[in-house]
């Protein structure tokens, strides 16, 4: 049974999921929104004060502390452990006690002494949770993935069922269901008020152990590959009305501030919950394309990018009305913006990043719904005068400015806000149709946080990870594209700073990297652009001599793929064209491509493209 109006549920975060002294940690948690968090117990040993201190400081900033964690390795021990194991409970009762919470977690035994006897079992947890509730506290029970004997969420359930205490619960952990490969559905028929806690991880699929899996690579919903909102959905449906807890082991996210990681969290837990119909925000809109991309640039910088896109097939059409600084060159679909203009937000982008992408127009088809997405989700909104024109925007976590333009009023958009120059000569490329993809240069560790953000605000879809080997390193790539792929984004991210990634993001900044145009008849844009003028990125001879061993290619079509330096790729849907340009003032550079069915970006090209884009160093 649905309900429209559902009741706000508590959020959570546990205080391991960020970095920071304890301190660090509850205020990050306090100023992304959460409500309550998990305190992870070495967190409370490390910090330099009592427990009572810890209540009084999350108190202030508004935060019950829901649930202490962990207790390990209690259940099924011999004497005289069993009897260590029952006093280090009580401890943890005294701490409670002082830090205001009444639940403690209790995970599954990895203890190679511990009894695998689920009547010992229950009879240890019964006996536990008899001596919490004399104390007006409640046990939790949750079932570890790499557990000695207790690993499936339904073995916890049933050791619950059979130990029979009103202080004894069972604790959920999305990570060790879908670890395991478990089916949530059942859940949806447990009594609700026996499930005590609920907390949420997302993680990639990975092969690895589960212990490492689970305590270095869980992500926040919407970052990994779990199938979190069938889980959610399931535990609302059981009646369950307690928090809803997010509980990530993540090297990347300790090693990084965490007040941003904090503001990721909630948007994850935001967005799973919309998806699981438990919190109202309007549906991602339907995302058709780039209408313009607007760099920021000085006069140098705009004179030699000009240069390129003329030699490109790009003609300059005018300037943005009442912005002279502002121009704008165009073919097909394609609209650039070259504003060098000494104020506003593309000026302050060039201050920080050099000449570069300060923002993007996206056509989608409901831009107020979208804004009221992305606000719900906690993104910063933003209206930048364009010009005599606002469009409203949003920015990305790297600070690029997402305009929208509505689908229906992209053309009035233009006729408006264009001055337009009479007969541009040369004329546009006919060639060239639209943007094809855009290619983000990410800081290490940054992948997860732009995942969450495209795919939580505009719904795209991530695509499967690629490593394209660079000479100095890996660069890690990840698409994100819309269902019809009529938007792309691939995300680069590289560990090594000596990579094209590493270099890109070490001397600008994050952010746009490489445009690709999209065209029709590549080898008659080719031919048509050299008469221009255009000097594409040369391919070496021994990449052809190559591609004719693997692809089978006869020679004639070898050798015209090689009079136009064209790279070449195939998949399972048909054949990939594309070649390079030299890089503008800032590192950018473009790419111009034909798809004839190939859905790719031309990954096995990409080691070529980088050697030769090194070559061109200067
Ligand atoms: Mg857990
Ligand atoms: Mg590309």
């Amino acid at each position: 049974m649905s309900n429209p109006h559902p009741s706000p549920r508590r959020r959570a975060i546990a205080t391991v999921c960020l970095s920071g002294t304890l301190p660090d940690k509850l205020e990050a948690a306090a100023l992304a929104g959460f409500d309550a968090v998990e305190i992870f117990e070495p967190d409370l040993l490390l910090f330099d004060g009592t427990a009572r201190d810890v209540r009084r400081i999350a108190g202030d900033l508004g935060l019950e502390i829901v649930l202490l964690q962990p207790l390990r390795n209690f259940e099924g021990l011999p004497e005289p452990k069993r009897a260590r194991a029952f006093a280090l409970a009580e401890r943890k009762f005294d701490l409670m006690a002082e830090l205001g919470t009444d639940l403690l977690l209790v995970c599954s035994s990895l203890d190679a002494e511990a009894s695998g006897d689920r009547a010992r079992i229950a009879a240890d947890l019964a006996e536990l949770a008899e001596r919490a509730a004399r104390r007006g506290l409640r046990i939790g029970y949750e079932a570890l993935a790499f557990g000695a004997h207790i690993r499936h969420w339904h073995e916890a359930w049933e050791v619950v069922q059979r130990a029979n205490h009103p202080a004894l619960g069972l604790i959920l952990d999305s990570f060790h269901l879908f670890a395991l490969g478990d089916d949530p559905a059942p859940i949806a028929a447990l009594p609700g008020a026996r499930i005590f806690f609920v907390q949420l991880a997302d993680a990639p699929k990975l092969t690895l152990d589960p212990i490492s899996w689970s305590r270095h690579y869980r992500n926040f919903p919407g970052q990994g590959d779990f199938p979190l909102a069938g889980f959610l959905r399931a535990v609302a449906a059981s009646g369950y009305a307690g928090p809803l807890s997010l509980e990530v082991f993540n090297d990347e996210f300790r090693a990084s501030a965490p007040r941003p990681t904090a503001q990721d969290a909630i948007r994850g837990l935001i967005a799973l919950e919309a998806e699981a119909g438990l919190a109202p925000l309007p549906p991602p809109p339907a995302l058709e394309g780039v209408g313009f991309v607007e760099f920021a640039l000085d006069p140098g910088a705009a004179a030699e990018t000009a240069r390129l896109l003329t030699t490109l097939g790009f003609a300059r059409l005018g300037h943005i009305a009442a912005e002279p600084g502002a121009e704008v060159y165009g073919a097909g679909g394609i609209r650039f913006i070259l504003n060098t203009a000494a104020e506003g937000l593309a000026h302050g982008h060039f201050l920080r990043h050099g000449p570069s992408v300060a923002a993007l127009g996206l056509v989608v088809d409901d831009a107020a719904a979208t804004l009221a997405r992305a606000e719900g989700l906690h993104v910063s909104l933003w209206r930048e005068p364009l010009g005599a024109f606002s469009l409203p925007a949003l920015r990305a976590p790297d600070g690029l400015l997402l305009y929208l333009l509505e689908k229906d009023a992209v053309a009035g958009f233009w006729q408006a806000a264009l001055i337009a120059e009479t007969a541009p000569n040369p004329p546009p490329e006919p060639r060239w149709e639209r943007i094809d993809h855009l290619a983000i240069a990410l800081p290490a560790g940054a992948m997860d946080r732009f995942v969450l953000f495209y795919r939580s605000v505009f719904g795209l879809l991530p695509g499967p990870r690629t490593d394209l080997p660079d000479r100095f390193g890996l660069i890690q790539s990840r698409p994100l594209e819309n269902r019809e792929k009529t938007f792309r984004l691939p995300l680069n991210v590289s560990e090594s700073p000596a990579t094209a990634t590493g270099r890109f993001v070490a001397t600008h900044g994050p952010g746009v990297q490489h445009i690709a145009l999209a065209a029709r008849d590549i080898f008659g844009l080719a031919d048509s652009l050299s008469a221009r003028g255009f000097t594409p990125l040369a391919v070496t001879a021994n990449y052809y001599e190559d591609l004719a061993a693997a692809s089978g290619l006869d020679a004639a079509e070898i050798a015209k793929l090689a009079a136009r330096n064209l790279l070449y790729d195939r998949d399972g849907g048909g054949e990939f064209y594309h070649f390079y340009s030299p890089a503008i003032p800032g590192g950018l550079f473009f790419e111009g491509l034909e798809r004839r069915g190939y859905q790719g970006y031309g990954a096995a090209n990409a080691p070529f493209r980088l050697a030769a884009q090194r070559r061109g160093e200067r």
